[in-house]
């Protein structure tokens, strides 16, 4: 098990950190788990309780690519364990809209083109299962504010608005709204893989930035913006400042700079995390996995919390 010091993994303004690393074996996992925070702000402890929920939701990713599931399966596992953890901006804990209110948003995609995706969800316990079960159960792919009876006609769990606002989340809107801080704090969580039978998938779930107005949809749910998933080129679930990533279609241009002019995946990254974010001002980072099962993890925020494995085991970005 390895862990990644900070000077590694701290990006300076105007860098991108990039990791890129082979296939480890026959399946691959990358997940991320936001990429708003500062590395100034992470105390020792706190630090490893980051570690703690990202090595779990590893983990059971990895244990459903272990078993022959699909990277669909793996995804969606990932993602619902750094949503029911109260740290990660998801689910339980997510960041709060201006209102107080917790809203969000969530998408999966797999290489057959198959999607779904919830904005301004409210009710389901687990956001990404209730994009999983649009995928599943619907022919649409977005679905703004669905309802309560929509999640559990659907067999999913719910909660009330208290399940999923933590005091920290209180305390950091309050503090947002007494600082009139100008830029809003932001995270997300996602994860892509690569399972046995060489298929790719992306998840992403977040509560978007924190005080946003209510209503407000991040890149998150939009397919080609913050999710993408292709079998030709890649998988991947980025996070960071949402509205620069649909503006730069952030997830599409790094496939069709795959695709078009046979870039490489970390070239094509890089490329597009400079042109798209580092040129105009934007901050975030992404996860994504090829279909021969490399990874790439990237970043022109200072951190990004990432998860995927290296040669030398588990690498843990903080
Ligand atoms: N991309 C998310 C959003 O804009 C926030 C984040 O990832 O930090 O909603």
């Amino acid at each position: 098990m390895r862990d990644t010091r900070d000077e590694e993994s701290v990006a300076r303004p105007g860098e991108t950190r990039l990791w890129s690393v082979p296939a480890q074996g026959p399946f691959s996992l990358a997940l991320h788990g936001g990429a708003g925070g500062r590395i100034e702000e992470l105390s020792a402890e706190r630090r490893e309780s980051f570690e703690a929920g990202l090595r779990r939701a590893h983990g059971a990713g990895r244990a459903v690519l272990a078993d022959g599931g699909t990277a669909l399966d793996a995804v969606c596992a990932a993602v619902e364990q750094l949503e029911d953890d109260p740290l990660f901006n998801a689910g339980r804990g997510a960041a709060l809209a201006a209102d107080g209110t917790v809203e969000h948003d969530a998408a999966v995609m797999d290489d057959d083109g198959r999607a779904g995706a919830v904005a301004v969800s409210r009710h389901a316990k687990n956001p990404v299962r209730l994009a999983r079960a649009v995928l599943e159960n619907s022919t649409h792919l977005l679905l703004v504010d669905p309802s309560r009876d929509l999640a559990t006609g659907w067999d999913l769990e719910v909660r009330e608005q208290e399940y999923f606002v933590t005091q920290a989340r209180r305390e950091q809107l309050e503090r947002i709204h007494a600082l009139r801080l100008a830029a809003p704090r932001h995270g997300t969580v996602g994860a892509v893989a690569r399972d046995r039978r060489g298929r790719v998938a992306a998840a992403t779930s977040t509560g978007g930035m924190a005080a946003q107005s209510t209503g407000r949809v991040g890149d998150s749910p939009v397919i080609g913006a913050g999710t993408y998933a292709r079998g030709d080129s890649l998988a991947v679930s980025c996070t960071g400042e949402g509205e620069a990533f649909i503006r730069g279609v952030v997830s599409y241009d790094i496939a069709a700079r795959m695709r078009y002019l046979g870039s490489s995946l970390p070239d094509a990254v890089r490329a597009t995390v400079h042109a798209e974010l580092t040129a105009k001002g934007a901050s975030g980072g992404l996860v994504a996995v090829a279909p021969d099962g490399s990874v790439v993890a990237a970043h022109n925020s200072p951190t990004m919390f990432a998860a995927f494995e290296g040669q030398d085991g588990l690498v843990l970005l903080t």
